[in-house]
């Protein structure tokens, strides 16, 4: 699938390990005013002032999270700061400073490592945030990743998971489910180019999917529009693993029940297409599908007037006494009880 015929390889240990992270880091600039001193020292230097500062942290694993089968190493590097950012968003906060630490096997050219880097500076731009840190050594097999994020709010902007209220409405951004079948496609393609590896797959009908799996984005951009509509969310968390159980931790950090409506999930007419093509229950990839780092809120009823018709928010349902359960209501009007499998447990059935 993803092959460079030609790839140049220079072996990392000619660079020795202070060489390569000079090598790595030089195309990091400091941009935030937090920033007091990045890389070069034995620590960084922040200053926030009265700011809260709220810190979230990530390992990624070759093999569990990531195939480098299909995932091109520049989107990885992106990928793993936008899921990091995305942790920061979901507390109402503004990402400001990321650290990155990588373990690395000797069959990872220093060509390999600056696709990964070109990814990392590329999201650190996108999302403002100053490359501070962190450190790089080897491993006996693969590649791990974690990046640990920093991000600044004034106390009384943090939303937490614990704040929402019996007949608050349940509210998500964009679409879900798609990156679940992004890579259903992936490994779909990966299965048929093991077969032939001269096949070339056609993947026009999937890019939006596709995109979502390989090149997510964090809502950096709700915690503007919902300042702009001065809306404060009584509890927020990400999709990183599904809906239902996001849905899930959010009712029981509440202790509160739901009921989220099936009509009311925003699909992509991709995804649905999709899932019509590979025979998959379209409702079941948006509840417990993973990965597509939109932000789950709940908002009192008085701020219902305020989204409505909004097109970056859909309400999908509303909280409850915790007595009445957490449910999804069917089209048919049917309860169903939700349950956190999310999309890793997916996966294996
Ligand atoms: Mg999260």
């Amino acid at each position: 699938m993803i092959e460079d015929k030609n790839p140049q390889r220079t072996s990392i240990s000619q660079l020795g390990e202070f060489g390569l992270i000079d090598h790595l880091t030089q195309q990091f600039e400091m941009a935030q005013p937090s920033t007091l001193k990045g890389i070069g020292d034995d620590a960084a230097v922040l200053d926030f002032k009265d700011k809260k500062v709220v810190v979230s942290t990530d390992l990624l694993v070759e093999g569990v999270h990531f195939d480098l089968a299909y995932m091109p190493l520049k989107h990885l590097g992106y990928k793993s700061v936008v899921v990091n950012v995305s942790d920061i968003c979901a507390m109402n906060a503004k990402p400001t400073q990321i650290t990155v630490s990588i373990a690395v096997s000797n069959r990872f050219p220093l060509e390999a490592l600056e696709e990964l880097f070109a990814g990392i500076a590329l999201a650190a731009k996108e999302y403002g945030v100053d490359v501070i840190g962190g450190d790089t050594t080897s491993s006996q097999k693969g590649l791990l990743i974690s990046i640990t994020a920093l991000g600044e709010a004034d106390a009384d902007e943090l939303v937490y998971r614990n704040g929402a209220k019996a007949n608050d409405l349940i509210v998500v951004t964009g679409d879900i489910g798609a990156a679940y079948m992004g890579l259903q496609v992936l490994e779909r393609e990966k299965q048929v180019f093991q077969v032939n590896p001269n096949s070339q797959p056609d993947l026009d009908a999937y890019t939006y999917l596709i995109e979502r799996q390989l090149k997510p984005e964090a809502r950096k951009d709700v915690r503007t529009m919902l300042h702009a509509l001065e809306i404060k969310p009584t509890g927020m968390i990400d999709i990183s693993d599904g809906l239902s159980s996001e849905v899930i931790h959010l009712c029981k950090q509440s202790n509160t029940g739901c009921n989220i409506f099936e009509d009311k999930l925003p699909l992509d007419p991709q995804l649905i297409a999709t899932c019509e093509e590979f025979n998959i229950d379209a409702t079941t990839v948006a509840i417990n599908g993973g990965e597509d780092y939109e932000l789950l809120f709940t908002i009192g009823m008085d701020d219902f007037d305020k989204i409505k018709g909004n097109p970056n928010f859909t309400v999908i349902g509303h909280m409850t006494d915790p007595a009445e359960g957490i449910h999804l209501v069917t089209r048919a009007h049917t309860k169903i009880a939700l349950k956190a499998r999310g999309w890793n447990a997916l996966n294996k059935e």
